[in-house]
């Protein structure tokens, strides 16, 4: 009988689900101690223009390390968060530390903020951002702010009004995750994003021009482009992947060969210096071409 409820019921009389549900319970409160707390932190990881290798803005990332469990993956608490109803109130916290610290940076160094297609529901967005970079002092241009697919599953008018707003106030928007979801490209691309982020999926061990990856980011690139969008390359890890996204077009490269998410002081310190310094860089310069 149990099985006949369907595939999400049939556990339900195990004793390990009781044990999942409380746990789920416990990070709950947590999550709601870590807000009011302080326990949440914001790291920033660089973004690297493509072709002279210079930092031109870092994506702030949230993270939570638990008390009890260590650090805990924003996959699995930006969810629960959204569920919960904690989102707007974390994601507000983010967006303003991280416009807080930005303004600390050179002028020409901007800041990404990942926004959840939770935060669009309310009304109050663009108004909220307006006040944050006014608090902040940040010019709205060096404000980026990142989303998902998710954001217009439904072909919302309200979300289409609020993404406008956040162009009327002059900040950039960028199209996290490309290629990932389930929307249609021309519903998409109708969109007015100044970047799309090419998923680290496509990237992964790519490296030779010829592979399906390889075709993919380069039609992705060509979109991009004749749309005047730019184009973020994800989750570049090693020197191959690298040559081969910039040779594909890529205007933008994020990953860990360039630098993985770091604390603010490091963050302050690479941004006032202007490029990541990194061992083959200089190898490369000194190779004969
Ligand atoms: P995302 O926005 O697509 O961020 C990129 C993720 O890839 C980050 O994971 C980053 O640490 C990781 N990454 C960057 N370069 C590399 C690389 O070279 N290799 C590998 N393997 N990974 C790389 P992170 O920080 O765990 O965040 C995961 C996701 O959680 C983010 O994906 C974003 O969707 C969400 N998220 C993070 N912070 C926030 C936030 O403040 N608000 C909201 N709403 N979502 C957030
Ligand atoms: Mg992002
Ligand atoms: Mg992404
Ligand atoms: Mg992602």
């Amino acid at each position: 009988a149990a099985k006949a409820a369907g595939k999400g019921c049939f556990r339900f009389f195990a004793p390990e689900m009781h044990e999942a549900a409380r746990e789920r319970q416990r990070m709950e409160s947590d999550l709601r101690v870590a807000l009011e707390k302080g326990q949440l932190r914001v790291v920033f990881q660089p973004c690297v223009d493509a072709s002279t290798e210079a930092v031109t803005g870092f994506e702030a990332l949230i993270r939570w390390d638990h008390p009890e469990h260590g650090p805990v993956s924003p996959a699995q608490f930006i969810p629960l968060a959204e569920e919960i109803g904690l989102i707007n109130e974390i994601g507000e916290w983010v967006l303003r530390t991280a416009c807080v610290e930005a303004a600390k940076w050179p002028h020409n160094i901007s800041v990404a903020v990942n926004l959840s297609p939770v935060q669009f529901k309310s009304h109050a967005l663009p108004s909220t951002v307006r006040a944050i970079l006014a608090e902040a002092d940040l010019d709205a241009t060096r404000l980026e702010l990142e989303i998902t697919e998710g954001v217009l599953l439904n072909n919302d008018q309200h979300v289409h009004d609020m993404i406008h707003a956040l162009k009327a106030i002059g900040v950039k928007l960028a199209l996290d995750d490309f290629g990932t979801g389930y929307s249609s490209l021309s519903y998409l691309l109708r969109v007015p994003f100044d970047k799309i982020k090419i998923d680290q999926s496509f990237v992964r061990g790519a490296s030779d021009p010829a592979s399906r990856n390889a075709v993919l980011i380069r039609a992705m690139v060509g979109l991009a482009s004749d749309l005047k969008m730019q184009t973020t390359a994800e989750g570049v890890e090693t020197q191959e992947e690298l040559m081969l996204v910039r040779s594909l077009g890529c205007s933008l490269v994020q990953g860990y060969f360039f630098g993985k998410p770091m604390p603010v002081e490091e963050a302050r310190e690479l941004a006032a210096k202007g490029a990541v310094e990194r061992p083959e860089a200089q190898y490369a310069a000194r190779e004969p071409r």
